[in-house]
């Protein structure tokens, strides 16, 4: 059968936990500092790293109480250390005196072990136990808060599988089959130190793969919504439009198209100041989105002027929702205000998304012309 030797594949682990604190560390300086975890995320690979130096230093004639005791505590601090970058990538409060006491007892725990009741089998007993419970925590920690983006379920499955060896390994050795030391050349021992191996690369990647999905995920947000009303910016729907029109082509249904441009902005940011009119554009955009249908998508489409895109809506029930608007932005709270709308509807397969702005702008300058505060259709 085959059975590697452990202090190749502990040396192993120590060099791929070394490549993946660079990576993680390179991260942190680069990346957002949003994106929070990463620090710890670096740390914990650098503690498999001394973990793994320290194990080897065994046969090399470090003493007990670097090459056991300290070894063990050192990949236990990687683990915690790890659980905490989870717990501080979603924002989560950390407990620090908690761990650094659950740290100091398994300490405690390995150095009876060694000294007192010098017994190799206790000792793996006993990390076996110590280290699946970190683990539990974390992998719990992740299924409660962690969403359900592809990364964090592969951490998930990392530590679900980890866990699933180290209850093996915990069963094998209370069944006294755990051998008499570490550096045994058994199947057994091949197979735990290989799991190790792959959990330190898997959760070092799985951490990388987080942060960067979180970076993905903000470009898209910030690429694709108006930074301050939060509505859609031009360009996200423009793009929404063309895509509801091709679907129009299909199905035979088509949207309706607003653009909304509120009326006097310019003397009402000149008398109460530009912030407040920050706060009158962030309420209308709040406002007309709270009486919009889940399907319609509302856009900045520059300074004052908004743009509204109503799927498969016909003229009779945009106007409604037009009336919906004035009304909402009328109820006497102080950052009402009073716009213009110029309403178009889709008129066949020929029609294009051009000619529909061009049609909706017209209405809004007729609407602004017969004196503000209305819809006119074009
Ligand atoms: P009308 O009724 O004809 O639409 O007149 P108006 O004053 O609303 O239109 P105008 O185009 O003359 O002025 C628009 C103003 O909107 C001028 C600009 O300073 C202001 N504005 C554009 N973007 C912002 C913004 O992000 N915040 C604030 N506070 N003001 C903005
Ligand atoms: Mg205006
Ligand atoms: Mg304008």
């Amino acid at each position: 059968m085959l059975a590697l030797d452990p202090r190749s594949l502990i040396a192993m682990a120590g060099v791929m936990a070394t490549a993946m604190a660079i990576v993680l560390a390179f991260m942190r300086r680069h990346y957002p500092p949003g994106i929070r975890g990463l620090g710890y995320w670096a740390a914990a690979p650098l503690a498999w790293l001394v973990a793994s130096v320290l194990y080897s230093g065994r046969e090399g004639g470090l003493p007990d109480l670097l090459a056991v005791v300290g070894a063990n505590t050192v990949l236990m601090l990687g683990t915690v250390l790890f659980h905490i970058g989870c717990q501080r990538f979603i924002g989560h409060p950390t407990r620090w005196p908690a761990w650094g006491l659950y740290l100091v007892a398994s300490a405690l725990g390995f150095a009876w072990f060694t000294y007192v009741e010098p017994n190799f089998q206790m000792r793996l007993v006993l990390f076996t136990t110590l280290v699946s419970a970190i683990y539990a925590t974390n992998l719990h920690f992740l299924l409660r808060h962690g969403g359900k983006r592809l990364p964090v379920r592969m951490v998930q499955i990392v530590l679900a599988a980890h866990l699933a060896v180290l209850v093996l390994r915990l069963a094998t050795a209370l069944a006294g089959m755990a051998g008499a030391h570490l550096m045994e050349q058994t199947l057994l021992q091949t197979l735990y130190i290989s799991a190790y191996v792959l959990t330190v690369l898997m959760l070092s990647i799985g951490a990388v793969l987080m942060a960067t999905d979180r970076l993905v995920t903000e470009l898209e947000h910030l690429a694709t919504y108006d930074p301050l009303t939060q509505v859609f910016n031009r360009r996200a729907l423009l793009e929404r439009c063309e895509e509801e029109l091709a679907r129009s082509q299909r199905t035979g249904r088509g949207p309706c198209l607003m653009m909304l441009d509120l009326d006097h902005f310019k003397r009402l940011n000149d008398t109460h100041g530009h912030q407040h009119g920050d706060a009158v554009l962030v309420h209308f955009a709040h406002t007309t989105q709270s009486v919009l249908r889940r399907a319609d998508r509302l856009g900045r489409y520059g300074g004052e002027e908004f743009m509204l895109l109503l799927p498969e809506t016909g003229t009779q029930e945009a106007r409604r929702v037009a009336q919906r608007i004035h009304t909402a932005l009328a109820v006497g709270h102080r950052l009402d205000c009073q716009l213009s709308i110029g309403l178009t509807s889709w008129r066949g397969p020929d029609d294009t998304l051009d000619a529909m702005l061009a049609r909706a702008d017209q209405a809004l300058y007729q609407a602004k012309a017969q004196g503000r505060n209305q819809t006119c259709i074009g």
